[in-house]
C-alpha cells in the first residue's frame, strides 16, 4: 500500500493515476488550486475508468480554469462577514471557527477553494486568542462550528486545546467539527484524537463523504471510535454532477452512513466556487432526486437539500415542497411519494 499524500502531478502519474500525457494539463491546474490525494482516496480511484468518481473529486481537470459569469471567489460571502480572522458571523446564535486552511485532500468541486491549499493561512496564537475572546464576549452565540480548512489535521494536542478554551465559555451549547479526515485518513482518528474530543459540552462531528465507495472498512472503524467516544456524528455531502445524482447513488450513501450510525444531515447544492460547473446540477434536477428518495428511503437516510444563497445571504432548504394551498383557499393539496395529490381541511374542525 503507498502510505504517502500524493500532492505533485508527476507522483499521481508515477502511481498510475493518470497517463503521462496530462501531466501539462494537471499542472497547469494545480499552478492555480491546491492538489492533495491520500493514500486512501488513491486506492479507490479505478484509473481505468474515465469516469470514477472518487478521480473526480481529487484529480484536477483542465475544465477548472474555466471561470462562468455567476461564479465568484468568495461564493458564500465569508469574507464579507468575517469580523476579524478566523471567525465568520452569519447568524446570531452561531460562528464559525476556522484555525486553519489546510486539507487533507483537496476536493475540486470545494466552496473554499480560493483560501484552501497548503500556502493557506493558520490562525497564530494571538489570531486565535482573539477568535476566543470574540466568542467569549458574546453571550448569543450558543453553537461554534470548527471547520477551516479540516481542524481535524490539527494535532491531538491543538485540537485538545482549542475543544477545552471553547468548552469553558459558559454560553457556548455546541461545539460542531467539520470534517473530512474519517473518510479520507482514517487512521488520523486516533485514540489520542479521540480523547481531544472530549468535553462537558456537546461535540458534533460533521462527516463530509460524497459517494458509497467513500465508506470504506477502514472509515466505518474510525466512526466506530468515534461514537464509542459518545460523539454524535453527522454528514454532510455535495450533489455533484457525474459521481452522486443518481438516485441509486444516493440511496447507497445515505443507507451506507445510517448503517454507520451517522445521520445524514446536508445534501448541499453545488457552490459558484470558480471553475466548478461541470460538478454542478440544475435545482431541478436535485429537488427531483429528493423527491425519488422521498418515500422509497427511511426517513433516517433523508438529508436536508440546501443551498448558501451567494454573497453570503444564509443555507436555505431548497428541496422539493410536499403542500400547496388551493387558489380559493378552501382546502390544502398534500403530495404523496408517487405524486398523487390529496385534499386536506384547510384549518382543524
Ligand atoms: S475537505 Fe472541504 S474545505 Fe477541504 S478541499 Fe474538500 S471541500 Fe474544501
Amino acid at each position: 500500500m503507498m502510505r504517502r499524500t500524493l500532492r505533485r502531478p508527476a507522483e499521481l502519474a508515477e502511481a498510475g493515476l493518470v497517463p503521462a500525457a496530462r501531466l501539462p494539463e494537471l499542472a497547469a491546474v494545480a499552478g492555480r488550486f491546491a492538489l492533495a490525494i491520500t493514500p486512501e482516496m488513491a486506492e479507490l480511484i479505478d484509473p481505468g475508468d474515465e469516469r470514477d468518481p472518487i478521480a473526480r473529486q481529487f484529480v484536477p481537470d483542465a475544465r477548472e480554469l474555466e471561470t462562468t459569469a455567476e461564479e465568484q471567489a468568495d461564493p458564500i460571502g465569508d469574507e464579507r462577514l468575517s469580523p476579524l480572522p478566523g471567525i465568520v458571523h452569519r447568524y446570531p446564535d452561531r460562528v464559525l471557527l476556522k484555525p486553519s486552511h489546510v486539507c487533507p485532500v483537496y476536493c475540486r468541486f470545494c466552496f473554499r477553494r480560493e483560501q484552501v491549499g497548503p500556502g493557506g493561512k493558520t490562525l497564530s496564537a494571538a489570531e486565535l486568542a482573539a477568535a476566543l475572546a470574540y466568542i467569549a464576549a458574546r453571550p448569543e452565540i450558543w453553537e461554534v462550528i470548527v471547520t477551516g480548512g479540516d481542524p481535524l489535521l490539527l494535532s491531538p494536542r491543538r485540537i485538545g486545546e482549542l475543544i477545552k478554551a471553547l468548552d469553558a465559555i459558559p454560553h457556548v451549547g455546541v461545539i460542531r467539527i467539520h470534517t473530512r479526515v474519517p473518510v479520507v485518513s482514517p487512521r488520523r482518528v486516533s485514540a489520542a484524537l479521540v480523547a481531544a474530543l472530549a468535553a462537558e459540552k456537546a461535540v458534533y462531528v460533521v462527516i463530509h463523504a460524497n459517494h458509497p465507495r467513500e465508506l470504506t472498512p477502514a472509515m466505518r472503524a474510525a466512526c466506530t471510535r468515534l461514537g464509542r467516544a459518545g460523539i454524535p456524528l453527522l454528514s454532510q455531502s455535495v450533489l455533484l454532477r457525474g459521481i452522486n445524482d443518481d438516485a441509486a447513488t444516493l440511496a447507497a450513501l445515505l443507507r451506507g452512513l445510517v448503517a454507520m450510525r451517522i445521520k445524514p444531515y446536508y445534501l448541499h447544492h453545488g457552490d459558484l466556487a470558480p471553475g466548478t460547473a461541470p460538478f454542478r446540477t440544475t435545482i431541478g434536477e436535485g429537488q427531483a432526486l429528493m423527491r425519488a428518495l422521498r418515500g422509497r428511503l427511511s426517513g433516517l437516510c433523508q438529508p436536508l437539500y440546501v443551498l448558501d444563497i451567494p454573497g453570503g445571504h444564509g443555507k436555505v432548504p431548497i428541496g422539493p415542497g410536499y403542500a400547496a394551498a388551493t387558489a380559493a383557499g378552501d382546502k390544502w393539496l398534500v403530495e404523496d411519494p408517487d405524486g398523487v395529490r390529496h385534499p386536506y381541511p384547510p384549518h382543524d374542525p
